[in-house]
């Protein structure tokens, strides 16, 4: 006697199987797939890099501005200190001290654009992190979803194998190899059922020979016209 119902599931199993496998590598692909947040972290990455030189620049003329501003009172202290008698000397302290003041003037004009861009570039920064935040929220939570639910078809998965493994030997050993040979080649339907004479899926109309073969089902019997082993409804 072939082993209908017992093929019929091994076939279930096996498609059951594949479908599991299709559905982790989709998620595995979607995992893979972070093309947003690798552009938004990247957007912040730039920002900050745009900010720092001028952070740098800003602390660089306040140092200048304040090591101008010693060396002014220095000077003064010293012009008006009565200890320098020379007037080449005095002139040049004068002339100092105004070039001295005309310097500071030139750095607090370009301390001032300095601040002004350092706010634009904090502002845009601040933006581009909100962002990345935002998107990296949504990544986790929809990477979540897709780690649990792999882990529930990872599952699903050794469960239906275990129950293959448990069928497989059951099943006559030609019977199996016959099915084994045909899958890759019937598109992993290597069965099919007779269905009111006709197969389930070709759905061609079987003749006199093949449905009392199939009834007997002393041997495995084949659809005239797509070649599958074909079974009787088993349920
Ligand atoms: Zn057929």
């Amino acid at each position: 006697m072939i082993q209908a119902s017992e093929l019929y599931r091994l076939q279930e199993i096996d498609l059951n199987v594949q479908q599991r496998h299709k559905r982790l590598d989709e998620i595995n692909a979607q995992l893979a797939d972070n093309k947003a947040l690798t552009e938004a972290q990247q957007q912040v990455t730039n920002d900050q890099q745009a900010l720092a030189p001028l952070q740098s620049k800003v602390r660089k003329l306040e140092q200048e501005i304040q090591s101008n501003i010693a060396k002014l009172r220095e000077t003064d202290e010293m012009l008006y200190s009565g200890k320098v008698k020379n007037p080449k000397e005095l002139q040049d302290m004068q002339n100092e001290i105004q070039s001295l003041k005309k310097r500071n003037q030139e750095l607090e004009d370009v301390l001032l654009e300095t601040m002004i861009a350092v706010d634009a570039s904090s502002a845009t920064l601040k933006d581009s992190t909100t962002k990345f935040e935002t998107i990296s929220a949504q990544f986790e939570l929809a990477n979540q979803n897709l780690i649990d639910e792999k882990k529930r078809v990872k599952a699903e998965g050794s469960a239906l194998l275990k129950s293959r493994e448990q069928l497989v030997p059951t099943i006559d050993s030609d019977t199996l190899k016959i099915y084994n040979g045909m899958r890759a080649r019937k598109n992993n339907h290597a069965v099919a059922v007779l269905v009111d004479q006709s197969c389930s899926v070709c759905h061609v109309q079987q003749d006199m020979i093949v449905i009392q073969a199939v009834r007997k089902g002393d041997s495995l019997a084949y659809c005239s016209s797509c070649g599958r082993i074909i079974i009787p409804r088993t349920s």
